[in-house]
């Protein structure tokens, strides 16, 4: 998931059209960029405004589909945040695998080392994000 930061001043904003074109634009880069195979069903959807995140991914192992919701609402405010949000929900997907691991393991390791495994991936996320970025910076 991807935390909401302050929005931009309104006159700034977009259309959802916009966002949402910006949003497929950014979903074709990552995926390549990531090297996520072609065999992976991802799809994008859009939501109102309420929620705390910008954006969030569900991953279906099983299937090879994974869902990337974005909140609409928001990133009009935001759009310099689109890329950002697309690219950090696509390395989610990228680091899914350890998700399958963690499901595996016992209920006992639930708890702390629950937090501290959100934590990690969370933390690793963010750093494959920044690399998306400067590697390839929105070019909106
Ligand atoms: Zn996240």
């Amino acid at each position: 998931m991807t935390r909401k930061a302050p929005p931009a001043p309104l006159s700034q904003a977009w259309t959802g059209a916009q966002v949402e074109a910006h949003a497929h634009a950014a979903l074709t880069a990552a995926l390549n960029y990531f090297r996520i195979p072609d065999h992976w069903e991802v799809t994008l959807c859009f939501s109102g405004g309420d929620g705390d995140n910008a954006g969030e991914v569900h991953v279906d192992q099983t299937y090879l589909r994974a869902t990337i919701t974005l909140n609409t609402e928001y990133l009009r405010t935001s759009p310099q945040k689109v890329w950002e949000t697309v690219g950090h929900e696509v390395a989610h997907i990228a680091l899914a695998p350890f998700d399958a691991f963690w499901v595996g393991l016992p209920d006992k390791t639930q708890g702390k080392q629950r937090e501290q495994y959100i934590r990690a991936v969370e933390n690793t996320v963010v750093q494959l994000t920044r690399m998306w970025l400067r590697d390839h910076p929105d070019p909106a």
